[in-house]
């Protein structure tokens, strides 16, 4: 493939965006090379400036779940366009949404929207925070809250001490108040619970994780950590930016079977739209203001244009659930096709798989948390993502991302995928 005009533009937008790219994963600092321009999408497909037709396995990291350009969500966001973008004042809409989506996800009385998961995230622990009167939170190794400072925290010396900022700009005193955990070991966590007695406001997680490959929890974990934060007093907040309306029409805390307290919202909530929330029931929502304590605002936040795409697709996901069991069903095809031409390509590896979020894990270790992750051959993935790119196939640039399956690819595009990977695979050989 021919990428003569991709390069020519993403030269130009490094003079004047650092990196050129509004998000750094967009930039293959991970996988090396320049990163592909893309013009328009459609259904399951990128179009690059370039002319090339690419397979889409991120769905823009998650929100096109029905694929791009979706007809209904098109629809809804270009007709509310015509009638005003955004009033600061009250709209009928905001309330439409926040009631289906409430109608649709367990354990939640009250929703408030924001405009990304990095909000949603920031703000949920805020109002933890504030609901506890105690300023510390658990977070996992490997999982991404968004980038607040809070959660940029990298794990401190020694077991049981505080993290340490993990990007300049973050301070010490920021730092201090977030725990890291390993992901899946409930002995850390009662460990770090033990440590900070009445301390601890809020442990926060992605309950199927995403941000380091596809990692999934153990039987056990989540309903371990259910009960050490009851145990404790302490808030269970699932950020489900990514797995909400994903993995079932109540996300997680349905599939799995566990109550959050708190559960936070992005990616397909907005339909392709900035758009984030978090949720939990009255008697925590009611500490925000204007009715509680607890200062959160946005001047765009609940505008018609991104309300109208998430109504349009939280209204598609609620009416027709066999979209999850169809998703679900590709994935599984796809997981399998995956591990036959794996397997007979005998190079070491992992499948993590639930619903349709999966990854590759180049290691033949089980991978249950960062440090596993971490032990994935990089070099074997950078190989393989720039021989799926040079089959048409665009996987997420780093071996830390999980794919996510959209419903727009059809069994044919999956067949050509396995098979792009038989052929790569081969030529790594
Ligand atoms: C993407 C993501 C976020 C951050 O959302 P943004 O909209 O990028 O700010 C937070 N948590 C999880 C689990 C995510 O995957």
């Amino acid at each position: 493939m021919i990428y003569k005009r991709s390069s020519a533009l993403f030269a130009e937008a490094q003079k004047y965006i650092p990196g050129g790219v509004n998000s750094p994963v967009r930039a293959f600092n991970a996988v090396g090379g320049e990163p592909v321009f893309v013009k328009e999408a459609k259904g399951a497909y990128l179009y690059d400036e370039d002319g090339n037709k690419l397979i889409d396995y991120i769905a823009s990291w998650g929100p096109m779940i029905l694929g791009h350009a979706h007809q209904p969500v098109i629809d809804a966001v270009v007709d509310k366009a015509q009638k005003g973008t955004s009033f600061g004042i009250p709209t009928e809409i905001e309330t439409e949404i926040a009631k289906l989506a409430v109608s649709m996800v367990p354990n939640i009385d009250k929703i408030r929207f924001v405009n990304s998961g990095t909000e949603a995230c920031m703000s949920a622990v805020r109002l933890a925070r504030g609901y506890k009167g105690r300023d510390k939170i658990i977070k996992f190794a490997g999982c991404y809250h968004g980038h607040s400072d809070s959660f940029l925290i990298q794990a401190g010396s020694g077991a049981v001490t505080f993290g340490s900022p993990n990007s300049p700009g973050v301070t010490q005193g920021t730092a201090k108040d977030t725990l890291l955990a390993r992901y899946n070991d409930l002995d850390n966590v009662e460990e770090l619970l033990k440590a900070n007695k009445e301390e601890v406001a809020a442990i926060i997680l992605e309950p199927v994780a995403g941000n380091m490959g596809c990692i999934i929890p153990k039987p056990g974990f989540l309903e371990g950590l259910r009960k050490l934060c009851d145990e404790h007093g302490v808030l269970l907040i699932f950020d489900e930016v990514m797995t909400g309306f994903r993995l079932a029409k109540g996300g997680a805390q349905e599939l799995l079977n566990i109550k959050a307290d708190i559960v936070c919202f992005g990616k397909v909530i907005g339909g392709g739209l900035p758009v984030g929330a978090f949720a939990s029931r009255n008697e925590i929502m009611n500490h925000l203001a204007p009715l509680g304590p607890v200062y959160q605002a946005g001047t765009l936040s609940g505008n018609p244009l991104a309300m109208a795409a998430g109504l349009a697709m939280l209204s598609e996901l609620n009416e027709n659930p066999e979209i999850f069991s169809s998703l679900s069903e590709k994935t599984a095809y796809l997981h399998k096709g995956l591990t036959k031409v794996l397997n007979d390509a005998k190079i070491p590896y992992t499948i993590n798989r639930l619903g349709s979020m999966i990854s590759v894990h180049f290691t033949e270790e089980a991978v249950v948390d960062f440090d596993s992750a971490a032990k994935g051959n990089n070099d074997t993935f950078k190989k393989f993502f720039h021989g799926m790119l040079a089959e048409g196939v665009y996987l997420p640039p780093s071996a830390f991302e999980s794919w996510f399956l959209n419903d727009a690819l059809t069994y044919d595009d999956l067949d050509y995928t396995i098979n792009a990977v038989n052929k790569v695979l081969r030529s790594l050989a």
